[in-house]
């Protein structure tokens, strides 16, 4: 098979004329394309000597890095690090699902990301057709934010790519690597991502290329290499995976175990079958809405003749319904302005569906510029609510301090410093109405829990800016939680209120 590729590249001139081209180019390590070839053909090859065609389901352990992506400390900076102590992936290519029982740890403090400062996380994430779900101690908790990603994943998997690029009718051409003559199998897979799949003279999935929508950066680039083949049941697999994000690392992983066709079953909970997202408004005070019902909540604030949001997270899918949310609390006014509390991906998601409604972007300073390149980059993949409207972000930058005020409210915005969540951080005060709100600095324990032995390092370092700014607050409005007594914070951080 090999050897009827090679003559369909050194027989036409024209193809011929490309390969000199390539032999510069080789020089510069850059590789190049020649005209297509049989795309069906590449893929059975790579099939063949991959062990896909029969392989129904497969599952893997491995262990190594990771790090987190859309939680820089800085935006812009690389995605901070986590140690994977033990992964297993189990993949149903027939039904679409994927299962991850990943346990981890942070590799350094500096971050987002949802885990804890100190000791172990264990995760089970799944996905299977277009619902995602995480199973936790309290049950199965749907996540619609996480079907973009790991239907990505599931389908850039060395066997999964093929299998997609078959379902996709993907297009060859040869290409000169490094010295090697490689295959690059182009697809997409409508609304979902594109690949360019690179197989080598062996027929080894060597690396992936693909691009994928994203809720904060529009989209972005993924890279995945696959190395160290070795041989499990006939079924060839990689002995190394490593991926990057958007020019980052996210992935250095070391596979110990492969089992080809496992038995891999796995059943869409009830719970998440009929999950649908969920908002609630409830007033905190005159024109003052604590707007939850998911797993990031938003602060409604009515001023004279427009509304101001604070915090636009996730995505469209929550943002979008949000917003409809809030302008049904003060009809005929609009958003104009969108409070971000940080860059991390998972507060700043919704903040494209903020712009699309004309709302400014209310942000730290050193974020501007991150946010300005990552609005213009159109959603080609999957247009969402930003790509329909044809908008362009506007900003509003705070240093160390902002205020809004129509002469009758005031909203005060500073800057939380000394931070290892994230240095560009800000939190919102409402002088009048002496409430505070704030995203993972502080997120309230269940009532009556007990304080935590060691307290928190972001609960401290809030109350030190609460303390350091002399801020009059009664009440906290977290974004993440439920509104609590400002006693509360100090009860948990294991501190007494400065008199
Ligand atoms: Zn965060």
């Amino acid at each position: 098979m090999h050897g009827v590729q090679r003559l369909r590249f050194r027989l036409p001139p024209r193809i011929g004329a490309a390969a000199l081209v390539c032999g510069a180019a080789v020089v510069a390590a850059v590789g190049c394309a020649a005209p297509d070839i049989d795309g069906a053909a590449e893929i059975a090859r790579a099939s063949q000597a991959m062990g896909a065609a029969n392989l129904k389901t497969l599952r893997y352990t491995a262990d190594g890095t990771g790090y987190t992506f859309g939680q820089a400390f800085v935006p812009g900076m690389p995605w901070p690090k986590i140690t994977v102590h033990a992964m297993t992936r189990s993949l149903n290519y027939d039904t679409a699902s994927m299962r991850d029982e990943i346990t981890l740890s942070r590799a350094e403090p500096r971050g987002g990301g949802g885990y804890p400062l100190q000791g172990e996380q264990r995760n089970d994430q799944f996905v299977s057709g277009a619902l995602a779900w995480n199973q936790a101690a309290a049950g199965a908790a749907a996540g619609p934010r996480f079907v973009a990603d790991r239907v990505h994943q599931l389908w850039i998997t060395p066997h999964g790519v093929l299998k997609a690029a078959q379902r996709n009718k993907a297009a060859a051409q040869t290409r000169s690597e490094g010295g090697a003559t490689v295959t690059a199998l182009k697809f997409g897979e409508p609304g979902r991502f594109e690949a360019t799949v690179i197989v080598g003279a062996d027929g080894l999935v060597q690396r992936v290329e693909s691009r994928v929508p994203d809720a904060v950066l529009g989209e972005v680039d993924v890279v995945t290499r696959y190395s160290g083949y070795r041989d499990a049941g006939g079924v060839r697999f990689p002995g190394r995976i490593e991926q990057s994000v958007a020019g980052h690392p996210v992935l250095e992983l070391a596979v110990r175990e492969v089992q080809p066709n496992a038995a891999v079953d796995i059943a869409v909970p009830d719970a998440v079958r009929s999950a649908a997202e969920r908002v609630t408004t409830d007033k905190l005070a005159d024109g003052v809405w604590y707007v939850g019902g998911g797993s990031h909540h938003s602060v409604a604030i009515e001023m004279r003749d427009h509304l101001v949001l604070v915090e636009a997270p996730l995505n469209d899918g929550r943002t979008a319904p949000v917003i409809a949310a809030v302008k049904a609390l003060a009809p005929g006014k609009p958003i104009r302005y969108v409070i971000n509390s940080h860059s991390h991906f998972d507060h700043s998601g919704g903040l494209r569906a903020a712009v699309a409604e004309g709302a400014t972007v209310v942000t730290q300073a050193a974020n501007v510029a991150y946010f300005e390149r990552a609005f213009a980059t159109p959603a080609r993949i999957a247009p969402d609510r930003l790509a329909q409207s044809g908008r362009r972000a506007a900003f509003l930058a705070v240093n160390d301090k902002a205020s809004l005020s129509d002469g009758a409210r005031t909203i005060d915005i500073h800057r939380i410093t000394g931070s290892v969540h994230n240095d560009s951080f800000l939190m919102v005060h409402l002088p009048n109405e002496k409430i505070l709100i704030e995203a993972d600095a502080y997120t309230p324990q269940p009532p009556n829990a007990q304080p935590p032995a060691v307290p928190n390092a972001n609960n401290v370092n809030l109350i030190d800016n609460i303390e350091r700014l002399k801020l009059q607050v009664e009440r906290i409005a977290p974004l993440h939680g439920r509104v609590v007594p400002l006693a509360e914070l100090y009860s948990t951080a294991r501190r007494s209120p400065a008199r």
